[in-house]
């Protein structure tokens, strides 16, 4: 399998050489050439190996995803890889993803077991582990250089924690991550983690990874590297868990399935989108935005306008607050008929002059719903506190506030034929504050983070200046 770029780039290239790289030289994101399509047959063996007791389960249903997209790594390693990355040790639970029903065919597909309680450990604890192999393998090293302001970050570091050949330096905004979140990072006592906790805001934290990024010779000669959403390979750690879902929710292969995801950098729904063109039977994608709609705006109307600073809200579901949804381009990629040259006028000079352009106008826009299943929502700070309360009262069950979008839009898209899955994108613990405001009582905690909040921390207070973080981390690694 070969990858290319969104922005026709004559390039092709194999997995393990698009692992380490952010964007393709001429901007685009990477894409398989073709999608390698899953029959009848298949299936029916992928829920076999998916049901399949002690050699099966997801670890192994992720090795048999995986493998059609990566030729470059031996299968033996693919699967050991697999087999040491989904553990019930890592997720707590031997099913990895369980399903929970609400009620007759609605259901939460639980993504957020792994060590930071939410989905991004499903795509990132893949990653630190083909990092670390690949970097052994090519007898490399890799600074892993981000800012964060929650869950992207602690994702990253547990994920990288303690593996040979990668260092983190992880900027967040001093001061302005919730407790819980700033416990879950700053705890980690591992060697090869750097917490720097900027005087500023995040975008000031955005600002330093840029201008780090952009001096080449600095980023060349401390192997600087990044592992923000774009990256193909956390895309597709995404894809097994919409085969999971569908194995649960159904007996058979010849019923379908619907999806609702919360949605900000258009990652996750992605994923999904991947899934249903290499065959899963999804009959609808739904995207569910928070206030921050540019989704949501997208495809009711076809126009794609990335917001100003001033335009992006901080809201109570703040890992969907973007101004700019960075794997979108994929899917225009696939809606444009892979028209590399049409993309690269569109998100290379069409945003970079008037920041959007529409399609509404355009006869391929109708294809977004009819040919590839996407519908949207939006939902507001209202709607969450309402939505937490009503699936707190009818069914027990505590949701956090990403997923309470999730469900208020799917809400919005009844099927009575199709069961419909919502993907819980995090636990309620890491946004305790709304829990609160809703429900008047703390949310359920993990044991395993009992306390946390006492525990001894590892974090560098710095100014918001790029010369002082670069100083940091020559100070902190080796060059080479
Ligand atoms: C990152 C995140 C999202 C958004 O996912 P995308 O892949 O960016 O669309 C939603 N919910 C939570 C809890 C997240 O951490």
């Amino acid at each position: 399998m070969l990858y290319l770029s969104t922005r026709g780039h004559p390039d092709r290239k194999h997995f393990c050489e698009i692992l380490l790289e952010g964007l393709a030289p001429d901007g685009g994101l990477y894409l398989p050439e073709r999608y390698p399509q899953v029959d009848a047959a298949t299936l029916a063996r992928w829920r076999g190996v998916f049901n399949g007791g002690a050699s099966g389960g997801y670890a192994a249903l992720a090795y048999e995803v995986l493998s059609l997209y990566i030729d470059d790594i031996p299968a033996a390693d693919l699967k050991a890889l697999c087999d040491k990355t989904y553990t019930e040790a890592v997720y707590g639970t031997a099913a990895i993803v369980p399903l929970k029903q609400l009620e007759k065919g609605f259901y939460l597909e639980a993504l957020s077991n792994g060590p930071t309680l939410a989905f991004k450990d499903m795509a990132m604890q893949l990653l630190g582990n083909l990092f670390e192999y690949e970097l052994a393998r090519r007898g490399e090293e890799l600074n892993i250089l981000g800012a964060t302001s929650g869950d992207t970050g602690s994702a990253a570091e547990y994920a990288m924690r303690g593996k040979q050949g990668v260092r983190v330096f992880m900027l967040s905004p001093h001061g302005r991550m919730s407790p819980f979140q700033q416990a879950q990072m700053f705890s980690l006592m591992d060697q090869n983690i750097h917490n720097i906790a900027i005087e500023g805001v995040f975008d000031d934290c955005q600002d330093i990874v840029k201008n780090v990024s952009n001096d080449l010779a600095f980023k060349r000669g401390y192997k600087i590297g990044t592992v923000n959403s774009i990256n193909w390979a956390r895309l597709l750690a995404q894809v097994v868990y919409y085969f999971a879902g569908y194995f649960q929710a159904t007996t058979g292969n010849d019923q379908k399935v619907s999806f609702t995801v919360p949605s900000g950098n258009f990652g996750n729904v992605c994923a999904g989108h991947v899934a249903r063109q290499m065959g899963l039977p999804i009959q609808t994608l739904v995207v569910a935005t928070n206030e921050n709609d540019v989704l949501d705006e997208f495809f009711r109307t076809g126009v794609y306008r990335v917001r100003a600073s001033a335009d992006t809200h901080e809201t109570s579901s703040p890992s969907m607050d973007i101004s700019k949804a960075s794997n979108f381009e994929r899917f225009v990629f696939d809606l444009l008929g892979r028209d590399g040259a049409r993309v690269k006028a569109l998100f290379g000079d069409a945003l970079a002059r008037e920041g959007r352009f529409d399609l509404g106008g355009d006869p391929v826009f109708a294809e977004a719903a009819k040919h590839y299943g996407f519908v949207s929502g939006k939902s507001t700070h209202a709607d969450r506190l309402a939505t937490i309360r009503d699936t707190w009262t009818r069914f027990g069950v505590m949701i956090d506030t990403h997923t309470a979008d999730g469900v208020k839009v799917a809400r919005e898209h009844p099927n009575p034929a199709v069961p419909m899955i919502v993907l819980e994108t995090a636990l309620p613990i890491k946004f305790a504050e709304t829990i609160v405001e809703a429900l008047g009582r703390e949310p359920e905690r993990p044991e395993k983070f009992d306390g946390i909040e006492a525990l001894p921390k590892r974090v560098q207070v710095m100014p918001a200046d790029t010369a002082a973080v670069q100083a940091y981390i020559a100070q902190h690694c080796p060059r080479t």
